[in-house]
C-alpha cells in the first residue's frame, strides 16, 4: 500500500523519488534504475531489467540470489558469507574482497573504479565481464 501511495504521489506531482532498501525485491516494480551501495560506495547501477537480468557486481548476485523465491521452493536460501565490514576499518581493495566468492589478489590492494559496463550501466568490480558471462553461463 505504501509503495502503491508513493507510486500515486510520483505521478501526481511528475516527481522524481529515490528509495533506499536492503531488499531488491521491494523495488523490483517501482524502480526505473537501481544502485547498489556496499560500504558507503556504489558498487553497481543499470537500468532495473538489466541488473536484475544480468548483475555486473559479486555482490549484486548475492543479493539477487538472497532473495525467496517460489521457483526455489525446498532449496536452502543463499546467504553472503560474513558480515558487512566495520565502517571505521573498510578493507583495503575493494571493500567486498573478505566476501567476495571472486575476489583474487588484486581486489586486495586496488579500489576498482566505478567503470561504464554498457549503456547506462557502471560496475565497481575489476572482474565486472566474468560476473556477467558467469550469470550468462
Ligand atoms: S573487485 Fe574483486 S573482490 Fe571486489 S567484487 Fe570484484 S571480484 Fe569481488
Amino acid at each position: 500500500q505504501v509503495m502503491e501511495l508513493l507510486a500515486d504521489l510520483q505521478r501526481e506531482y511528475n516527481m522524481g523519488l529515490i528509495l533506499i532498501t536492503h531488499d531488491l525485491g521491494v523495488v523490483a516494480d517501482v524502480a526505473d534504475k537501481i544502485a547498489v551501495m556496499y560500504a558507503g560506495r556504489i558498487v553497481e547501477t543499470a537500468p532495473v531489467k538489466q541488473l536484475y537480468a544480468a548483475p555486473a557486481h559479486p555482490y549484486t548476485r548475492g543479493l539477487l540470489d538472497s532473495i525467496p523465491r517460489l521457483d526455489r521452493k525446498g532449496q536452502e536460501l543463499y546467504a553472503i558469507k560474513g558480515l558487512p565490514p566495520n565502517m571505521a576499518q573498510v578493507p583495503q581493495g575493494c571493500a567486498f574482497h573478505p566476501r567476495c566468492p571472486m575476489a583474487q589478489d588484486v581486489c586486495r590492494t586496488e579500489l576498482p573504479p566505478l567503470a561504464e559496463v554498457g549503456a547506462g550501466r557502471g560496475s565497481a568490480c575489476h572482474f565486472w565481464k566474468e560476473t556477467l558471462d558467469e550469470h550468462a553461463a
